[in-house]
């Protein structure tokens, strides 16, 4: 008997169980689904995922919490600024070739910290100038945008990755363009715990 089965068909079915759990949060009626030792059992020979993230490493935006799901559910790559490169890439690749995952999600959210270095031209002798880098088409994009400049940045790499995502050849244009997946942009709003879709 399989009780990981999800019975989701499609990406729209997928976001909408995200955005469900998105709002049980809101309103702490968080059900903390699929984190027991029998989830555990029921996932250990294999995983039907039904949703990627791609997200920020902000600590304060963990997917599992704010779209209050558990083990299985959703494949997660973070990392600052939520930018793409080919390794990211792969891993998303994976999740939706091989494990028919319907719907990825790019998710920005506000006040981030690497998307503000990105902002005040951080260097530094480290790595952090490859993230600012990345995140830099979106601050061209969002330069004249009226609002808070780091917010307004973040949504536009969460819509500039989004399109990079949708146009990769040959693994996810071609699901794309044959219906069964899905990638939309998205934004967490810190304060507020809301996860809002872009368009
Ligand atoms: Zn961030």
């Amino acid at each position: 008997m399989d009780h990981s089965k999800p019975d989701i068909i499609n990406g729209d079915q997928a976001l909408e169980k995200l955005l469900a759990g998105n709002r049980r949060y809101i309103d702490s009626r968080q059900r903390h689904p699929n984190q027991t030792s029998r989830r555990r059992a029921e996932i250990s020979n294999s995983q039907e995922p039904f949703a990627v993230i791609l997200g920020c490493s902000d600590s304060r935006v963990p997917p599992e919490v704010i779209f209050d799901r558990g083990m299985g559910d959703l494949f997660i790559v973070r990392i600052a600024g939520h930018v793409m490169n080919d390794m990211i890439l792969g891993s998303i690749e994976y999740a939706a070739d091989h494990l028919h995952t319907p719907l990825i999600m790019v998710l920005g959210h506000s006040k981030c910290g690497c998307v503000t270095a990105a902002i005040q031209g951080v260097n530094g002798e480290g790595h952090v100038a490859c993230l600012t880098e990345a995140i830099r088409p979106a601050l061209l994009e969002a330069k004249d945008q009226p609002g808070d400049p780091v917010n307004n940045a973040a949504r536009a790499n969460a819509n500039i990755v989004t399109e990079q995502l949708k146009r990769s050849k040959p693994v996810l244009s071609k699901l794309v363009s044959d219906g069964k997946l899905i990638v939309v942009p998205a934004f967490y709003d810190i304060d507020t715990g809301v996860v809002e879709i872009l368009s």
